[in-house]
């Protein structure tokens, strides 16, 4: 291939991913998109230029290597796409899927200033999905040392993190409260997104491969503290995640139909409310349904919402119904995944935008009937550098709905908190950790990931687990001093 002439590669046309239909998936949680066949997928390889210093690394917060990976593809030599892949992402099919490249490797592709960047994320789900059905790459450890380490959660940054450790030959345990482990990957982002068989097949292949305990079903906090682990174990990481949810402060939210998009994704995803009544746990949605927010929990929600009134109606014969994303900001601000944003509209979300709830309106059965909402308007730009929604005086009016799902942001659960004195959290009950390290203010324990920078996303937790697994393990070898001010 190496006859092609940058010019002509300038010519190639980036290659879209074929997708399901959009009328067809509106009634079905398969996945939406489908992945690149070979063909497009080596033709897509075409594009990249090679560049002599890759700024798509550096926009990568786990630093993939992502020319040499791409180049392998395109050589045809999948073995060792893999191996450059895997040395500094261990779950490229999920990170293919979920990462928001446009703002992260595709941002600083040099072909996004000409145009259209390389669709790396495409390139490394293809990737990703061939090492998972192939498994050529096997995870492999040092020989195996007397230390213990502990891991709380098992999402994305304590996943990483074991999985680093665990190579060094330390014996790791990961204690995960859920009966599922994966974390927001499992119970958050749906089947439609990100297929729950990619997410078990990575974790088992790694607690497979490096002989990593996972104990579901254990509260740290309550079946046993952070100070008791330590007493066990020589380290301990904290990746518990921000799984509480917020709410607005305004009256009726606790009409009967108002819910946090968390529980109600765990309903949907975790006990496959979906798939009722195989499964004895169905979940409800009316006929009118308003999601507010428009991250991508928010759209998670309502792409589950439509399906789920999809499924009723199918079943009983109705019309399926509606679904509103109400958002006080306007399109331009929207912070989802471009791609699930394009997606919800396909699907046909209907989307509100400079719209605020101020009052949840219920019947006298104590349930949501309605919504008052008033229209919002753009003003100077706040401290995140958006521009801050203001309201419109006099503009309230009502939207008919029967149910509220807030989809406003998280903050860490403080369970894991519970006797952990020494360790020192910020006012908004992050973990206060060192940037580089992931050291927290108490000795022995590291932490990193959403618990620590509050809701973020995938590939920033991985490299945090990434990050305070190297220092664990420094740690470990006797390397670093015990314990360093941060
Ligand atoms: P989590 O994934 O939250 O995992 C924490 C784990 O710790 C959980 O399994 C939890 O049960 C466990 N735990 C908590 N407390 C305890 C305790 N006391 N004892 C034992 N275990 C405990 N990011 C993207 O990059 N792209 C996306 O498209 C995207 N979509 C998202 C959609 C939804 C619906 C949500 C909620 C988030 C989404 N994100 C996305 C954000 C991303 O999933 C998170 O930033 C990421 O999962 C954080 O990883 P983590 O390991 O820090 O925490």
């Amino acid at each position: 291939m190496s006859e092609v002439t940058q010019r002509e590669r300038l010519k190639i046309p980036r290659q879209d991913m074929p997708v399901q239909d959009s009328v067809v998936r509106g009634g079905n949680f398969d996945e939406v998109a489908l992945g690149f066949t070979v063909e497009l997928a080596r033709q897509e390889a075409e594009r990249c230029l090679q560049c002599a210093r890759p700024h798509c690394v550096e926009g990568c917060p786990v630093e993939v290597l992502i020319p040499e990976f791409i180049l392998a593809l395109r050589e045809g030599d999948m073995l060792s796409a893999v191996e450059v892949m895997k040395v500094n992402n261990s779950l490229p099919a999920i990170c293919g899927r979920v990462c928001p490249q446009e703002v992260q490797c595709e941002q600083t592709c040099v072909l996004a200033k000409k145009g259209q960047p390389v669709a790396i994320g495409r390139l490394e789900r293809f990737v990703g999905d061939y090492e998972l059905a192939q498994r050529t790459c096997p995870l492999e450890c040092l020989e195996k040392t007397s230390k213990r380490v502990a891991v709380v959660g098992s999402g994305p940054a304590g996943l990483t993190c074991a999985v680093d450790v665990g190579r060094e030959g330390h014996e790791v345990v990961i204690f995960e409260s859920l009966h599922n482990p994966g974390g927001v990957l499992v119970y958050g982002i749906p089947e439609f997104r990100l297929p729950k068989g990619v997410v078990h097949a990575e974790i088992d292949y790694a607690a497979e491969c490096l002989g990593i305990d996972i104990r579901t079903d254990h509260v740290i906090g309550r079946i046993s503290t952070l100070p008791e682990l330590l007493e066990e174990y020589d380290a301990v990481f904290l990746g518990t995640g921000a799984g509480l949810p917020s709410f607005m402060r305004i009256p009726g939210i606790n009409y009967n139909g108002v819910m946090s998009a968390n529980e109600f994704l765990t309903r949907v995803n975790l006990m496959k409310g979906y798939l009722f009544p195989e499964y004895d746990t169905p979940v409800k949605v009316g006929k009118r349904v308003a999601v507010i927010g428009a991250g991508n929990v928010a759209m998670d929600a309502a792409r589950c919402s439509l399906r789920l009134q999809t499924l009723q109606a199918q079943q009983d014969g109705g019309e399926p119904g509606e679904v509103h994303i109400v958002y006080r900001r306007s399109r331009v601000e929207v912070p989802a995944r471009a791609e699930e944003f394009h997606h919800a509209e396909e699907e046909g979300i209907i989307f509100d935008f400079l719209t605020n709830p101020v009052e949840i309106l219920g019947d006298e059965k104590g349930s949501v009937v309605g919504m008052r909402c008033i229209r919002m308007e753009l003003g100077e730009p706040d401290d995140s550098g958006r521009r801050r929604p203001v309201p419109i005086e006099g503009s309230e009016f009502e939207m008919a709905v029967d149910t509220v799902i807030f989809a406003l942001g998280t903050s860490p659960n403080p369970l894991v908190f519970v006797d952990a004195e020494g360790l020192e959290r910020s006012r908004w009950g992050t973990v206060v950790a060192d940037d580089r390290t992931g050291r927290t203010t108490m000795p022995r324990v590291w932490a990193g990931g959403d618990v620590v920078t509050g809701a973020a996303t995938v590939v920033s937790a991985m490299g945090a687990g990434k990050q305070a697994a190297a220092d664990i393990n420094a740690f470990l070898r006797g390397e670093i001093a015990p314990w360093n001010d941060l």
